[in-house]
């Protein structure tokens, strides 16, 4: 019995491949020409926006390694974090494991008992904004809440749940747990191209530029996809982002609110290993340094998303600048601003707002089950998210 996935982003990609593991025979159909969804290589090459994991992030890190692929997300900063902080020029290492803390030049501006305390208490308490838990506790909230908040639930911590934030820090506990790691050449090479191939190895079909344009319910079992043909279909999957959930399914309960995410890419050759830089006090959040280009992310960019590239780049490399002078960042940085491609993700994920997470059922029909980055309560909208529900979808129809 064929099932078909709707979808080839991470979710999508992982349901498939799950149904194929499982002896099911899989169409995943995409609606644009590529898969990916919002962890993609645009048509250079370049990553869409720059997405790091964690040691934390077992099932992805575990695709990963069924992909072959787990060696090629490399550990930038095994050391500790390099920070500039732009208000006052400080350079630091940081480490973002608590077990790191106990070296003193390890650790976060503004640690104490009392910051420890209210970041625990996020776990027990009420569920309310991040920046009004840690309001007695502004260093440690501007040195290292707010940029995790804002890095991991994508939301300003002003509105960000001590909920979801608890979620994230439980799984930062463990051994390893924190150990960041990025792709050493792409999303392309090092995710999406593997896991494609992948599934076609197994005897998957994708149809590109296939696009769902309704779902066929009938006595209250999906019947039929219009794909712009009609396909009759004992099973499926829908893979794809909440707002088109919602459009093929009406009265399905969806995130409404998004955040954007803002990408500077900054061409430039040269050789070095791949460096990951975070900054306080600037407009850029975090910036990767490839053999192939520099990258900066502005996570919850809601005021960067309505600049244009002239007003951004300048800025940007300014901050880059002064980053590279700190660190000691070998290799060639001329004054001058270099070409800049901004790429903006305005809907990159669910804002995560103090509230409940929906939790909304797996198979709304017997024989159709929903995945995507949005629809695991226990976590933030991550590719990790995306691959335990997708591999969840996949087991949920048998
Ligand atoms: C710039 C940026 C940076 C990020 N950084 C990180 C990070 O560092 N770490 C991290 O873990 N996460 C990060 N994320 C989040 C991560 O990318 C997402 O959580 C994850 O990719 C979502 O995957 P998904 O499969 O659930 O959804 P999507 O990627 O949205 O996939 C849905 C797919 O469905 C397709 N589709 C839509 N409608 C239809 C239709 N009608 N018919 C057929 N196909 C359809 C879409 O084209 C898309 O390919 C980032 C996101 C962005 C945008």
């Amino acid at each position: 019995m064929t099932v078909h996935v709707i979808g080839a982003g991470v979710a999508g990609l992982s349901a498939a491949l799950a149904l194929l593991e499982a002896g099911r025979p899989v169409v995943l159909h995409e609606s644009t020409a590529g898969a990916g969804g919002r962890a993609r290589a645009l048509a250079d090459g370049t990553d869409n926006g720059t997405h790091a994991l964690v040691g934390a992030n077992t099932a992805a890190l575990g695709l990963l390694e069924k992909l072959g692929v787990r060696e090629r997300w490399v550990e930038p900063e095994p050391d500790g974090l390099p920070v500039l902080d732009c208000a006052d020029g400080q350079a630091r290492l940081i480490s973002l494991s608590p077990f790191g803390w106990l070296r003193a030049d390890r650790r976060p501006p503004g640690l104490s008992l009392g910051a420890l305390a209210a970041t625990a208490g996020m776990s027990f308490g009420r569920d309310r904004p991040v920046a009004e838990a840690m309001a007695a506790h502004p260093d440690f909230h501007r040195g290292f809440i707010d940029p995790l908040v804002v890095a991991t639930l994508n939301t300003p911590s002003t509105e960000a749940s001590t909920a979801r934030l608890a979620q994230v820090l439980r799984r930062l506990g463990g051994p390893g747990a924190t150990r960041l790691f990025v792709a050493e050449r792409g999303l392309g090479p090092d995710l999406v191209q593997p896991a494609l191939s992948a599934i076609r190895k197994l005897g998957g079909e994708v149809r590109f530029n296939s696009r769902l344009r309704g779902l066929e319910i009938t006595d209250g079992r999906l019947v039929a996809l219009d794909v712009g043909e009609r396909i009759p279909t004992e099973a499926a999957v829908l893979a794809t982002p909440p707002w088109e959930s919602a459009r093929l399914l009406p009265g399905l309960d969806v995130p409404e609110a998004h955040a954007p995410i803002v990408n500077l890419h900054f061409a430039r050759t040269g050789g070095g290993p791949v460096r990951f830089i975070g900054f306080l006090g600037a407009m850029c959040q975090w910036v990767l340094v490839r053999p192939s280009g520099v990258s900066v992310t502005v996570s919850a960019g809601d005021a960067e998303a309505r600049e244009d590239v002239d007003t951004l780049a300048p800025r940007a490399w300014g901050e880059i600048l002064r980053a590279v002078a700190a660190f000691g960042i070998p290799g060639e940085w001329p004054i001058r601003t270099p070409e800049c491609r901004v790429v903006k993700e305005r809907r990159a994920t669910p804002r995560h707002l103090v509230g409940k997470p929906l939790a909304p059922a797996r198979l709304p029909l017997p024989n159709l089950a929903l995945a995507g980055d949005w629809s695991w309560p226990d976590l933030p909208a991550t590719i990790d998210a995306a691959v335990r529900s997708g591999q969840a979808a996949a087991k949920a129809l048998g």
